[in-house]
């Protein structure tokens, strides 16, 4: 049976609008994966919340607008910071074990945050534990029900979005799903780039499926790439939170040499672009793959309790944290554009919503603070539900959507990401772009014709980002051009691209 909500995604975004669906209506949520592949999964240093007793809603905005680089959308980033403390406190009160000092809430600190203010739970498990809260919390509702293995293909579209085609992997069948209203929240597209710390569910399937359906896009050229990722032969991008540095980790190239104090007066504390472009500047002036990040100066057993999944993991591949440096590299990690929206969630086509990292609200402008995503996903999670209950008035007939694309989907069950867009995306339209390497990206992609959902999603997020990149002639926050190596003042605006126009700044 159709239910009223459809939740395109099982990350904390999706999770905290079913939750506030629920009293509306029925609420399907659905995950292409088991329900707990999500980069909400992986979130390991913490989520950042103005409740400390030296801290102020004030200073937490003022950071958020500082890392967005003059970008940030100011009424968003007050709602973020305001709203976030009773959405943390409503997780407590649902039973989100947070890390403690005695009967204190234990506050550390990140990159580019002029206070402690990042809340953690069992030492790096964070998102996990916001995750399995608000999961605990969804199940508990009789109106919400799930579906894993469901992945969504394309989204109907007739008169605005009334569904969703759903490939259901198990069953090895695709079928319509209607909605008087769906929420995309299929999270970010680290995966369209060869190294990424995201899972493979991060194939920005949401932005590519609205962009077809007519949906504007927003900012999708500021993508974030993590400074520290682990560089071992054959291991996965496991990422080494900001928290290690946080907790006074230092980075060394391989001659030894610190060298962030070359690069940004906060040095290992700079902002995330900087040391993701000064390590990658100290890999090509040593010839190496990689630079070092050391904490065994606060020795094993405190590292071991304060970054358990960290030093476990870390250790499976054969590096031991707690007594030597850790080969580490950057990697596409977190997505500052996407499906522009309001503060509800609201996007350009009817009944359309999004939110958590697939949406843009501006809230991150150029560059993303550390750890303000997870609360961005909570946070306007519920903005967005309320916003979806409103829009259901009772009155709208669901009118029977037709398939966007009259082209067949040749539906896969192998889950291989093509390499070739991935290689393009991260060679050309990486931590370093020019005009030349962007307009080589688009001329690649173009002619590149994936069968799968996911690889036809990836090589048209990854024009999306060329063709953005290309008309941004400026470097700004995560965007960083050599043909351009200053900020522009005239680019002081959001990239907008949709279907039927092509790159305007507003
Ligand atoms: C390794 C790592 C560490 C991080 N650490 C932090 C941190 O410490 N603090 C912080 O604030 N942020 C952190 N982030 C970022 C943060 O985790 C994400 O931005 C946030 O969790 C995104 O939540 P979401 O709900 O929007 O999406 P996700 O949690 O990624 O969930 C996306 C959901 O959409 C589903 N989906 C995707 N495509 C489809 C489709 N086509 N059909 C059906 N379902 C689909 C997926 O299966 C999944 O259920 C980290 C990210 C990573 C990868």
């Amino acid at each position: 049976m159709n239910p009223d909500f459809l939740v395109i995604g099982a990350g904390v975004a999706g999770l905290r609008a079913a939750i506030e669906l629920a009293e509306a209506g029925t609420v399907l949520v659905v995950a292409k994966d088991s329900l707990r592949e999500s980069s909400s999964e992986y979130a390991q240093g913490g989520i950042a919340v103005a409740l400390s007793d030296d801290d102020e809603v004030e200073l937490h905005e003022q950071d958020t607008l500082y890392a967005g680089d003059g970008l940030c959308d100011r009424v968003a980033v007050r709602t973020l910071v305001e709203e976030g403390p009773a959405a943390i406190q409503e997780l407590i009160e649902w039973g989100a074990a947070f890390d403690r000092e005695g009967n204190k809430l234990a506050f550390t600190r990140e990159a580019a945050h002029s206070r402690n203010r990042i809340l953690h739970a069992h030492g790096d498990s964070t998102g996990r534990e916001v995750a399995r809260t608000l999961y605990q919390k969804a199940c508990s509702l009789p109106n919400v029900t799930f579906r894993s293995y469901a992945a969504t293909t394309e989204l109907l579209v007739a008169d605005g979005v009334t569904g969703a085609m759903i490939w259901d992997a198990k069953a090895q069948r695709e079928f319509p799903i209607q909605a008087r209203a769906v929420l995309l929240a299929t999270g970010g597209l680290g995966r369209v780039f060869l190294n990424t710390t995201n899972p493979e569910v991060a194939t920005g399937d949401g932005v590519a499926m609205a962009y077809r359906a007519g949906a504007e896009i927003g900012d999708i050229e500021f993508v974030q790439f993590h400074p520290t990722a682990l560089a071992v032969e054959g291991a996965p991008r496991f990422l080494l939170s900001e928290a290690l540095r946080g907790e006074g980790a230092l980075l060394r190239n391989t001659h030894g040499e610190r060298f962030m104090e070359r690069y940004h007066p906060l040095q290992e504390l700079a902002p995330r672009d900087v040391v993701a472009r000064a390590i990658s500047s100290e890999m090509t002036r040593t010839g190496a793959p990689h630079v070092f990040l050391d904490l065994t100066h606060r020795g094993e057993s405190f590292i071991r309790a304060r970054f358990p999944r960290i030093y476990e993991t870390c250790l499976r591949y054969g590096v031991n944290i707690g007594t030597d440096a850790a080969p580490v590299a950057p990697a596409a990690h977190y997505a500052m554009g996407g499906v522009r929206t309001d503060l509800d969630g609201r996007t350009n086509v009817a009944r359309l919503f999004a939110a958590g990292e697939a949406a843009c609200t501006g809230v991150h402008g150029a560059n993303r603070l550390a750890s303000n995503s997870l609360l961005e996903g909570v946070v306007f999670g519920i903005r967005a539900g309320r916003a979806m209950r409103e829009a259901d008035s009772g009155t709208d007939p669901c009118p029977q959507g037709i398939p966007q694309t009259a082209q067949k989907t040749r539906l896969e069950t192998d889950r291989s990401l093509p390499e070739d867009i991935q290689r393009i995306a991260w060679e050309k339209c990486g931590i370093v772009r020019s005009a030349e390497g962007l307009r080589e990206a688009e001329a690649l992609l173009e002619v590149l014709a994936p069968q799968s959902p996911e690889g036809r999603n990836m090589r048209q997020v990854a024009l999306l980002i060329a063709r953005c990149a290309l008309a941004r002639k400026e470097s700004r926050g995560a965007q960083f051009r050599t043909d351009y190596p200053e900020k522009s003042e005239a680019f002081a605006r959001h990239s907008v691209v949709c279907k039927q126009a092509d790159v305007t700044f507003r």
